[in-house]
């Protein structure tokens, strides 16, 4: 019944000026989440977004895409009616009553817009006339205006349309329209949740891995790119950098306190990071930390973490409880892949019992042992960056 959906979009409504491009953001992530799904036209029309669908288009299929476009509020799959006349537009309406709610014992209320103000109708004469009709014609129907179960739309544009369902989209902002950020992606349950709440809010997504071999496998940083490609069917396509740390992550061990070596490798990633997201234009890291999860995520440890970053480091969970994450991991659908055995290179070396207060002083103090070759070092791992395009 259903060959076209209304989407319509609530916070990027307000950006003035910059309405345009929030709309077209939203436009081309719409076509870019359908595209492999068919042949769909996207168009933008006053305020809203409509999508014409295939002829042989699968409905669960367009929706469930639909519920990973960031920056839409409601998915209305909506009936096409080619005409504008109001008594074929009645019926047709009828029609659609029957079809869709066989079992018609509910409340509704009629509601109307029409684009040419000249239409032989006013909206209120449209929703009177209608709801008459349709009482008349379905005795079983109640008119509730305050509370109705259902909200019957109808739009009279160069063509009319019809809808009474709204499907609740992802919300958000269209990726794209906030600039771009640097997540640092682990194998871990954290760290996609967090490049999916930022790229909620219209973040485009790079990523970088820190990969450590023999000491990880194969399979571990395959992981992770399993995992960028997860999230980016919410954020597009991610150009993920895998960066060999094993020759860094050996050298603190043999320099340093073991008890601090988290802290000092957690820094020399964020300075790796942060040279890497430089270069791409990215305006700010992202990482999968959270108050008190672990020894490196004190306050002590963070803000250990954090003196070396020149750059804004946004750190979307770090009020969040472990199982209110896990429950977002699970419903973006990466926490089967995130809980797979595979060694991460940050506990492969880690300390009995590492410091949960490092004192930043002491921190430069350790690091100074480290500077013989770490900027060889850490030149090196730049060097041999291996790029990889996810979609
Ligand atoms: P996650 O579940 O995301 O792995 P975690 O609870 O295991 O997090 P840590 O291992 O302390 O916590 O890592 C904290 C954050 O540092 C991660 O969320 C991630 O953003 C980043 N990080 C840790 N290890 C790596 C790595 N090997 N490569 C890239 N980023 C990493
Ligand atoms: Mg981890």
């Amino acid at each position: 019944m259903y060959k076209a959906f209304l989407i319509k979009y609530a916070e990027i409504g307000i950006k003035g000026n910059n309405r345009y491009l929030f709309e077209n953001a939203l436009r081309d992530q719409i076509k870019n989440a359908l595209k492999e799904l068919g042949n769909y036209l996207v168009t933008k029309e006053q305020g809203r977004i409509y999508i014409e669908c295939p002829e042989d288009y699968d409905y669960e299929e367009t929706v469930e895409a639909l519920k990973r476009v960031f920056g839409i509020a409601w998915i209305c799959p909506v009936m096409i009616i080619d005409t504008i006349d109001w008594e074929e537009l009645k019926t047709a309406v009828g029609n659609y009553v029957e079809e869709r709610y066989p079992d018609r014992n509910f409340t509704f209320k009629m509601e109307a817009k029409r684009a040419d103000k000249n239409y032989p109708l006013t909206t209120p004469e449209m929703c009177m006339d209608m709801g008459g009709y349709l009482l008349d014609r379905f005795p079983e129907l109640k008119v509730d205006v305050h509370n109705p179960l259902v909200r019957i739309m109808v739009e009279v544009r160069t063509r009319s349309y019809v809808y009474s369902e709204v499907i609740p989209g992802p919300g958000g902002m269209p990726v794209g329209t906030s600039g771009k950020a640097m997540l640092l992606l682990s194998g871990g349950i954290d760290s996609p949740v967090a490049g999916y709440m930022v790229a909620k809010r219209g973040v485009s997504i790079d990523a970088v891995y820190f990969h450590a071999p023999p000491y990880t496998s194969e399979r571990a940083k395959e992981k992770v790119v399993d995992l960028a490609k997860l999230i980016s069917r919410y954020t597009g396509p991610i150009k993920l950098h895998v960066i060999n740390f094993t020759d860094i992550q050996l050298y603190i061990y043999e320099k340093c306190p073991h008890e601090e070596l988290t802290i000092i490798m957690r820094r020399y990633m964020m300075r790796i990071a942060q040279t890497i997201a430089e270069e791409s234009g990215c305006l700010g890291l992202i990482t999968g930390e959270s108050i008190g999860q672990v020894a490196s995520q004190t306050l002590h440890s963070l803000s250990a973490t954090n003196e070396v970053c020149t750059m804004p480091v946004y750190r979307p969970l770090i009020a969040f409880d472990k199982q209110d994450i896990v429950n977002i991991s699970e419903k973006i659908n990466t926490y089967e892949t995130s809980i797979l055995p595979y060694e991460d290179c940050c506990t492969i070396f880690v300390a009995k019992h590492p410091v949960t207060k490092p004192s930043t002083k002491v921190i430069r103090h350790s690091e100074k042992l480290l500077e013989e070759k770490i900027e060889e070092l850490v030149k090196t791992a730049l060097e041999t960056d291996e790029v990889i395009m996810v979609k």
